[in-house]
């Protein structure tokens, strides 16, 4: 099953994407009161009765549609991974002022971004040159965990996921490297982190680590490479991540990004207003979002929302 949330008459609604989710899909509209993304994830009779819906509910094509955040209710921060394709790991030798390893990690390096990042499938990516002037991108598969687990073997780890997702891990290079070689500070800008286009059950991804990934910007190709590549294996990430620490149903983990980031090619590039960026998994859909001027360092006391 692939669940999202669209807006139908300017109302939001869960949405069953038929098929395989490509231009032109034919789409389920939800009742109102039909289960969310966010109650699949975390219960498997929400699951059920969004099949249910879904079997009874009108249709439409999800070019029709104005597609929403799938997942609003974070539990924490979201759970992400670094380094996680050799190749990338490699291209940026050199080029993290500092933040080198000596060698290759031989367990995966975990970060966190804050839940503000999170923007939707077709929503504006915040951009102030104020605050960075290096604004980078950064294709990743996500998955959503399904089920509690603590130190989880990794021959159950993916009974413990419930869908997957794409994810553009925006991140800000200066702000990365200049508060103390940390990595939260460039990597939690509000919204900045494009999520979806929808949550694909794990039932429909028949190999996790047989799917591709890859990212346009402006209409040039600049990543592309399959999950096969990644250094440490979705499963591998699972159970190194819940060593000692629960994951919950709900939590969204990113796994890290091939190689093509701007920060690492020659010459550099980097985003700026009016960009257009297609961040896409083949068989989970694809995000598209416009970076575009937001005022990030002038004093708020609001977040904002998507
Ligand atoms: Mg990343």
């Amino acid at each position: 099953m692939r669940i999202g949330r669209a807006l139908v008459d300017g109302a939001p609604h869960s949405i069953v994407v038929l098929g395989d989710g490509g231009d032109g899909a034919e789409v389920a509209i939800l009742p109102q009161d039909s289960p969310t993304p966010d109650d699949v994830v975390r219960d498997p009779t929400a699951r059920q009765a969004a099949r249910r819906d879904a079997d009874r509910a009108p249709r439409t094509t999800v070019d029709e549609l104005t597609l929403l955040r799938p997942l609003t209710r974070f539990n924490r921060d979201i759970l992400c991974t670094g380094w996680n394709y050799w190749d990338h790991f490699e291209e940026s030798h050199g080029k993290r002022e500092g933040q080198d390893p000596k060698e290759r990690p031989i367990h995966p390096t975990f970060f966190t971004k804050g839940p503000l990042t999170v923007i939707g499938p077709r929503d504006a990516i915040a951009f102030d040159p104020a605050l960075s002037s290096t604004w980078d991108y950064e294709a990743e598969l996500a998955l959503v965990i399904g089920r509690p687990g603590r130190s989880i073997p990794e021959e159950r780890a993916l009974d413990h996921v419930v869908g997957y997702l794409v994810a553009n891990d925006v991140s800000q290079r200066d702000l990365q490297r200049a508060h103390g070689g940390q990595w939260l500070k460039g990597k939690s800008i509000d919204a900045t982190m494009p999520l979806g286009p929808w949550v694909t059950t794990a039932d429909d991804v028949d190999d996790v680590q047989d799917l591709q990934i890859s990212f346009e910007l402006n209409g040039h190709e600049l990543q592309r490479a399959r999950t096969g590549q990644m250094a440490f294996t979705v499963a591998q990430i699972i159970a190194e991540l819940s060593a000692g620490m629960t994951l919950l149903p709900g939590d969204v983990v990113l796994t890290g990004t091939p190689s093509g980031i701007g920060n690492a090619r020659d010459p550099q590039v980097f985003l700026a207003a009016g960009d257009e960026l297609v961040t896409r998994v083949d068989g989970l859909g694809e995000l598209r979002n416009h970076v575009q001027y937001t005022e990030l360092t002038a004093y708020s006391t609001g977040a904002i929302t998507p």
